[in-house]
């Protein structure tokens, strides 16, 4: 009968996700089952650095300012006060230059000479996030407020009822700098936006996901209690109050400044094993932290090293901080003058012979949602550094391919370095897609391959990382370093 004509169909559907699984599985070897005991503290304490770097750095500033911290510790100069002076550079010297404090450019001298091109490590440190829009602060009944202009691509719900930071700069006209951060301290407030009860939600609960929460609705709360004496508005006049005395800004002061309202508190270890993060702004500073860390331990390598961390990947890459701008090509022909390498066609040929490791996140499997992937072409934690040879969507659209050449040479670097790896695609095909920052330096001519660790809960304010990949990525981009 029919009945059973449908059974014998779903069973046979049955078997075939299961033969699908099975050949993932072949495909994909467990990073975890590699380790020994060595091997497991090595991982788990590269996840805990990570876990306090990401907890510490919640905005581009805060991760270059980190960088560079490291950086100099690690030996690193300030490329800025080698240019227009006598000084020259040369194999195993090691120099960073800043870009306007929210990009980085981290260079090791190799041996070989800097027209045989560089390998390069990719990564941003912009982040998704809401920021402050410039005249944010009013009042609504005798709630103090702010008002917010999101960034990136964020499901809004997600962002509301949590408890929230803000970090930032906020620059006086005397040009004098004066860094915030509010809603980190342990026995300290924290800000949030509120949502709607259950109780009166009757017409909200009908709302489509995209308009449950709208841009113009993510105020957030600044307080609540009047400034004595005050007639009018008086508790917006408590928590500027509140801002002179601790900052020494005034509400004037908000349009000249970079303020970003992200997650409070801390990264955490994840699950009852402890074998994942939980933390903010992992897009991409997983990426950034691991590919930061490999250029920092590598050994004097043989082409020159460079670690590239960008900022704006999340709005387009546009700007001067982001991967469009020519802060990159600039920078590495200041290295080439300070090595005594510069001629004009000498820089183009550099960047053509060099080879990149564009990384950001991959979005990786995810048992409630099985659907949206295909299984053999997935990403899955504990498989190791992810490499895609293209993103994109519908038929590949916006992708970098990278050669079936390139791709080869990337194989026998991470199975010559005992570095796991996997490959995928961001999802099935005409489900949805990724965009990427590989294009753009791939203009230079260069091979480039997207890379990276897979998360979940990818742009969401608290995203998950397998601690496995995370250390995968780090040997993936040592070994990269060594042997492109
Ligand atoms: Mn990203
Ligand atoms: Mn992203």
């Amino acid at each position: 009968g029919l009945k059973g004509d449908k059974m014998a169909v779903k069973k046979a559907e049955k078997k075939a996700d299961k033969k699908e699984e099975k050949k993932a599985k072949e495909i994909r070897q467990s990073a975890w089952e590699k380790y020994d005991k060595k091997a497991l503290d090595a991982c788990f304490a590269l996840s805990e650095t990570y876990r306090q770097f990401i907890s510490d750095c919640k905005t581009e500033r805060e991760c270059v300012d980190e960088s560079i911290r490291q950086a100099e510790k690690a030996g690193y100069k300030n490329l800025a006060d080698f240019i227009g002076k006598k000084k020259k550079l040369k194999a195993g010297d090691k120099v960073y230059m800043s870009n306007m404090g929210r990009a980085i450019a981290l260079f090791v001298i190799g041996k070989k000479p800097m027209v045989e091109g560089l390998n390069i490590l990719c990564a941003h440190i912009d982040s998704p996030r809401i920021d402050a829009k410039q005249v944010p602060l009013y009042e609504d009944t005798e709630i103090a407020m702010l008002d917010t202009h999101y960034y990136g691509g964020i499901k809004k719900y997600q962002w509301v009822t949590l408890p929230l930071a803000i970090h930032g700069v906020v620059v006086k006209e005397d040009g004098k700098a004066v860094n915030i951060c509010i809603g980190e301290e342990e026995e300290g407030p924290v800000i949030g936006i509120t949502d709607l009860l259950i109780h009166l939600s009757a017409d909200q609960m009908q709302k489509t996901a995209a308009k449950v929460v709208e841009g113009e609705d993510l105020n957030v709360m600044l307080g609540s209690m009047p400034l004595k004496g005050e007639e009018k508005e008086a508790v917006k006049a408590n928590i500027l109050k509140i801002l002179k005395d601790k900052y020494g800004i005034e509400e004037e002061d908000f349009i000249s400044a970079d303020l970003e309202i992200v997650p409070a508190g801390k990264a955490k270890h994840y699950g009852l094993d402890s074998s994942m993060i939980m933390g903010y702004g992992q897009d991409d500073r997983v990426c950034a932290y691991t590919s930061l860390k490999a250029i920092l331990d590598a050994p004097a390598p043989s082409k020159t090293a460079c670690c590239l961390l960008v900022d704006k990947e999340e709005i387009g890459s546009v700007g001067a901080t982001g991967m469009e701008s020519r802060f990159f090509e600039n920078v590495v022909a200041e290295v080439m003058n300070l090595v005594g390498e510069y001629n004009e066609l000498d820089l183009r040929r550099a960047l053509a012979n060099s080879r990149m490791l564009s990384s950001d996140v991959s979005a990786a499997f995810d048992p409630n949602y099985p659907g949206v992937n295909e299984k053999k072409n997935t990403a899955y934690f504990g498989k190791g550094i992810v490499f895609n040879k293209y993103t994109g969507s519908r038929g590949k659209s916006g992708s970098n391919e990278a050669s079936a050449e390139y791709m080869a040479t990337i194989r026998k670097i991470m199975k010559d370095n005992n570095v796991t790896f996997q490959t995928a695609e961001l999802g099935k095909v005409d489900q949805g897609g990724g965009g990427t920052i590989a294009y753009i330096a791939a203009a230079y001519n260069m091979e480039v391959i997207d890379s990276g660790v897979a998360v979940m809960n990818m742009h969401a304010p608290w995203e998950i990382s397998c601690k496995a990949d995370i250390y995968e990525a780090y040997l993936g981009y040592k070994a990269f370093l060594k042997d492109a």
